[in-house]
């Protein structure tokens, strides 16, 4: 069987990736970086998600096995009247060392505002670099659009989960609970993108 290993530490992107693995019924084996002695320090100083993205799938290239995938995911949250912000900083937007309750409400204080919806439209963006064992090179790019809400509600997922609605419901991502946000999250919706072309070239 194929082998893909992640660029990650991340146990619950590991897990994200193992079961959209599964739905997609690609057959390969998911493994994390631990695997392959570790996720190696990577200096994510690229300026979009595409960029770090590939950045994290090629440094852990150098320690997988001859034949094996390598899979790496770089995320965020774009806020449009913040001019995309905090974007490639979402997880250190409130400085380094920064916990995701920091991060929530900088961005909310930032935005305090804006009190239209349509002015708290935000999207959530994920990228998913792929190399194979030629050495080449895909990416792939899910997004999930919707609004900032005006206070954290809800105690499910992570990050910036508790205030973010995506469109066409009610509630946030941290309310609605992983069968929704599984459905229609970023990181699915770019992982669909992977699976239909691996169902091409495989
Ligand atoms: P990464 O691990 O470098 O990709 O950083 C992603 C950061 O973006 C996380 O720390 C979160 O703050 C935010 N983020 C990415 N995906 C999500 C999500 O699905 N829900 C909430 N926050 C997210």
């Amino acid at each position: 069987m194929m082998e893909v290993y992640l660029a990650t530490g991340n146990a619950h992107k590991v897990s994200e990736i193992q079961k959209l693995s599964a739905w997609h019924q690609l057959q390969w084996q998911v493994w994390g970086a631990d695997r392959a002695g570790g996720m190696p320090e990577v200096d994510e100083n690229a300026d979009s998600f595409a960029g770090n993205a590939l950045l994290k799938a090629q440094a852990l290239r150098e320690r997988v096995p001859a034949g094996a995938w390598v899979l790496a995911d770089d995320s965020g949250l774009a806020v449009d009247a913040l001019d995309g912000a905090p974007g490639v900083y979402s997880a250190r937007y409130a400085g380094a060392g920064a916990t995701d309750a920091d991060n929530l409400q900088l961005v909310l204080r930032n935005m305090a505002a804006k009190k239209d919806l349509q002015e708290r439209r935000a999207h959530f963006v994920c990228v998913l670099a792929l190399i194979g064992p030629d050495g080449r090179e895909w990416s792939f790019e899910g997004r999930c659009s919707g609004h900032l809400l005006d206070a954290p509600c809800g105690s499910h997922g992570f990050g910036y989960d508790p205030i973010f609605q995506p469109d066409g419901h009610s509630g946030s991502f941290a309310e609605l609970g992983p069968e929704v946000k599984d459905r229609l999250s970023h990181r699915a919706k770019a992982f669909q993108a992977l699976a239909e072309t691996l169902g091409r070239v495989w």
